[in-house]
């Protein structure tokens, strides 16, 4: 359900003036999100199927979701649950009673000719978030529904309909008009994909459509209040999202500056070519005929229940960016990388408490294990599928800081953990790669070396030290890693000088 934009409270900022490339006149982009954010839930909301993504084709349904007749909805207390906590988690409030409504449409992706969906008495009302740069972007409304099934219309000329999805629960977050540019839009839609997934409600894995994105968006001259918007439809990915709003401001002030007019439409997005399309004109709410669900009573949300969601709302991502920069005085970036997971923030988190090296921890993460996320050879798709735990990488980076082993030997190491699944002592014996701090070993290797790039310690007697460096990776090599890099560097400086 879409709202109108609300009125802006007064603003704090001033407006982002997008200029017209024709005319160069300011205009100012209104623009609202809403949000559809499959929960993680084991069933559905009003049944006891167990969705799974990519699932053969109506083999998950009963006849509650495929509404037969004579059937009940039983509301799905977890998906209340999950529901609630992210409520609290942007400062909305619950109120005690709330209900569900039908809404009415007639598609054949919806067996009961209506989707259960609340409308005058959601869950929870209030709530925003707020931005990087303190901006509020605050929340029209959250609410609770069912998801309606899959239309499969590119098979020739016959559409399919799979059930499947028929009944997954949803929440719709529907955010107020107070944002202004793709970029705003994008920051939002980060901050709210964060908290769904700190608080465990959902997954939003966009390619398996667990968060997709409406946008409503008109533009205005600077004095005006606002004009006419147009909802973009079923935009399953952030840049997406950024792409057709930058497409739509465009094209709603070139209409405007040519002397046309903005119908209230609902649009698609062409991601190949980058541009939107009309799809249908825009229902409004009476169309829906909503009223309220008979089926299903009005229900309680009662202080216990709600203090249970609140006591599972983790330290959310804003706060753990704050106290890993106050405790352990990490950059921005890093903070940021982090925290962008829960998973990863976990593990840092663990692995810096293990090892008392929280700097190296933030490191090792995110030059190694996240090479490791992607990449062909070792095939983790996320970062939770690495199977190393947070004291496999505190281990490795004791050893290296207590000298044990060199960097490149704790590469070699963490990527045999990962693989093996055994410890790191057994491993650096089993592998030989402790560090070699024999002096008479070290000048064996730098003497094979040295002999070997006349160029480069001729380099260094007439006067350029730095040529030195090219000698530390051969070096290296010749050791597999594991020759004590301090002892080679200074065994280097000592044999130029020698034979000079
Ligand atoms: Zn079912």
């Amino acid at each position: 359900m879409s709202t109108q934009p609300a009125a802006r409270p007064a603003p704090e900022k001033p407006s982002a003036v997008y200029r017209s490339p024709t005319t160069g006149a300011a205009w100012v982009a209104v623009i609202g999100l809403e949000c559809h954010v499959q929960l993680a839930t084991r069933t559905k909301l009003f049944c006891g199927c167990e969705y799974r993504f990519g699932a053969p084709a109506n083999s998950i349904t009963c006849p509650v979701c495929t509404a037969q007749p004579g059937v009940l909805p039983v509301l799905n207390r977890e998906a209340l649950a999950l529901a609630v906590r992210v409520a609290l988690a942007i400062g909305a409030t619950v109120p005690e009673r709330s209900k569900f409504d039908r809404k009415h449409y007639f598609y054949c992706d919806l067996p009961k000719g209506y989707q259960i969906s609340q409308y005058d008495q959601p869950f929870c009302h209030g709530g925003g978030l707020t931005l990087a740069s303190g901006q509020r972007i605050r929340l029209a409304r959250i609410h609770l529904e069912e998801d309606a099934g899959k239309a499969i219309h590119d098979r020739g000329d016959m559409t399919l309909v799979d059930l499947n999805r028929a009944g997954v629960p949803l929440v719709e977050a529907v955010s107020e008009a107070d944002i202004e540019t793709a970029a705003e839009a994008v920051e939002y839609l980060g901050a709210l994909k964060e908290i769904l997934q700190y608080t465990g409600a959902s997954d939003c894995d966009m390619e398996k459509g667990e968060l997709r994105c409406d946008v409503n968006i008109s533009v205005r001259q600077p004095a005006e209040p606002w004009r006419t918007k147009v909802e973009v439809k079923n935009l399953n990915s952030f840049r997406h999202v950024a792409a057709a709003i930058e497409h739509e401001l465009a094209r709603q002030v070139e209409v405007y500056e040519t002397g046309g007019s903005i119908r209230q439409e609902t649009r698609l997005f062409d991601p190949e070519r980058g541009v939107t399309r009309a799809m249908r004109s825009k229902e409004s709410a009476h169309d829906y005929r909503y009223f309220a669900e008979p089926d299903l009573p009005a229900f309680r949300v009662d202080a216990a229940f709600r203090e249970r969601a609140r006591g599972a709302i983790p330290e959310l991502p804003a706060s753990r960016r704050a106290r890993y920069a106050a405790e352990y005085g990490l950059s921005d970036k890093d903070c940021a990388a982090l925290t962008a997971e829960r998973v990863v923030a976990d593990f840092f988190e663990a692995a810096a408490r293990l090892s008392e090296r929280p700097r190296e921890c933030a490191n090792w993460i995110q030059n190694e294990l996240f090479r490791m996320v992607g990449e062909a050879e070792s095939g983790y798709a996320h970062f939770g599928e690495i199977p190393l735990k947070p004291h496999d990488l505190a281990e490795v980076v004791r050893l290296v800081g207590a000298g044990t082993i060199q960097n490149a030997a704790g590469r070699t190491l963490l990527g045999a953990m990962a693989r093996t699944g055994r410890s790191a002592r057994i491993l650096v014996q089993e592998l030989g790669l402790e560090q070699v701090s024999d002096a008479s070993q070290i000048e064996a290797w730098c003497r094979a070396v040295l002999a070997e790039k006349p160029q480069i310690v001729a380099d260094v007697r007439a006067g350029k030290p730095n040529a030195l460096n090219a000698l530390l990776g051969p070096v290296m090599k010749a050791s597999g890693g594991k020759a004590n890099a301090a002892l080679v560097r200074a065994t280097l400086e000592r044999l130029v000088r020698e034979t000079a």
